[in-house]
């Protein structure tokens, strides 16, 4: 007799299926819309498993209750809910869904995102907590990213699965999304297993988020977050505050993989962007900037990129590297 999780799994199989089904249906016009109208075609849809969730209460967990599924196995998936009635209801409907996979490959839950703007709830939505679904190590584009990520070295986490796709067909295979959830330790931990076994044992994470303030400050709470792995943190900033996906649709394959290529150390990012929130051409801007990065430097705990970085940016605001070297004690 299969185990809880193998039930799950084989409901999600299932489901998954269902959803790619849905979407060839006539009623799934608008998903293939959104779909053409974001540049994928039906392979980049197929590769993806993108899907349609319909237009009904309890389309697909009727489906799943006649191949065999109970309602608490539904439940426990997160793939139905009770209502208000008792009864058994979707929880996706009306939306165009992504299967989220394992670095095996197997789904483990999914993304919907809504299509009518009028509907009611959030743009995206996700499978909630579940024994399968940990929100805190998903990493949605994994299965098909792993072993480019283990050969390369390298992976870019982006913000959401567009984006992922996205990278994907422009030629950066090693393009990973969390889904709705900050990035931290855990998906680290996750991507260690691949990034840190690499050929190039100086695994890099690259991060590009929606070029808005909220990508780049996303980008910056790493900083905050995994010391250990800043000096292998970089970002890639996009232009005009868009996202992968929107790159790649105003200014073709190309631009996106030399975004990526681009990328900046995270610290630098970050001491540059203090920089130039102060006027370098008066004594008092210097004296402000100094002040403004020394904090940032005291965070960093690899002393030989501290001492790098001291040199750099004390040559840049006119200052001994001693002066920058106190400000950064006194800020520790
Ligand atoms: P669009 O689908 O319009 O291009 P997007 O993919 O650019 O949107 P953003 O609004 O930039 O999405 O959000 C990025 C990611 O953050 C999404 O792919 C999704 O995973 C997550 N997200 C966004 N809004 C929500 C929300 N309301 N609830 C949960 N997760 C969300
Ligand atoms: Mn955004
Ligand atoms: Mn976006
Ligand atoms: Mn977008």
């Amino acid at each position: 007799q299969p185990g809880l999780k193998q039930r799950l799994l084989d409901a999600h199989a299932a489901a998954a299926e269902f959803y790619t089904s849905g979407l060839l249906k006539p009623e799934a016009q608008i998903a293939r819309q959104f779909l053409t109208g974001r540049g994928f075609d039906r392979d980049a849809a197929a590769t993806f498993g993108c899907g349609y969730a319909p237009d009904s209460w309890d389309a697909l967990s009727k489906h799943l209750r006649s191949k065999g599924f109970s309602a608490e196995e539904l439940t426990n998936a997160g793939l139905s809910k009770p209502s208000r009635s008792g009864s058994l209801i979707d929880r996706f409907r009306r939306r165009l869904v992504w299967p989220i996979r394992d670095s095996s490959g197997a789904t483990i839950g999914f993304g919907a995102r809504k299509l009518f703007e009028d509907d009611q709830g959030p743009k995206y939505l996700n499978t909630p907590e579940t024994p399968l679904y940990k929100k805190s190590q998903v990493l949605y584009g994994i299965d098909l990213a792993r072993r480019e990520i283990a050969k390369s070295g390298r992976v870019v986490i982006v913000e959401g699965y567009t984006d992922v796709m996205a990278c994907h067909l422009a030629g950066v295979p090693v393009a990973v999304a969390t889904c709705g959830t900050a990035f931290g330790s855990e998906h680290i931990r996750v991507l260690r297993r691949f990034l840190f076994d690499s050929e190039s044992a100086d695994g890099r994470i690259i991060f590009t988020f929606d070029g808005d303030e909220a990508g780049q400050r996303a980008a910056l709470k790493a900083f905050d977050e995994e010391q250990r792995f800043v000096s292998q943190t970089y970002i890639a900033v996009t232009p005009g505050g868009q996202d992968p996906c929107e790159l790649r649709q105003s200014a073709g394959d190309a631009a996106v993989r030399e975004l990526i290529e681009r990328h900046t150390p995270l610290v630098q990012f970050a001491l540059d962007r203090e920089i130039a929130k102060h006027d370098l051409d008066t004594a008092e801007g210097r004296l402000h900037a100094i002040r403004a990065i020394a904090p940032l430097l005291a965070r960093v705990k690899d002393r030989g990129l501290v001492e790098e970085y001291i040199g750099d940016y004390a040559g840049r605001l006119g200052k001994e590297k001693a002066e920058l070297r106190r400000a950064v004690a006194g800020a520790a």
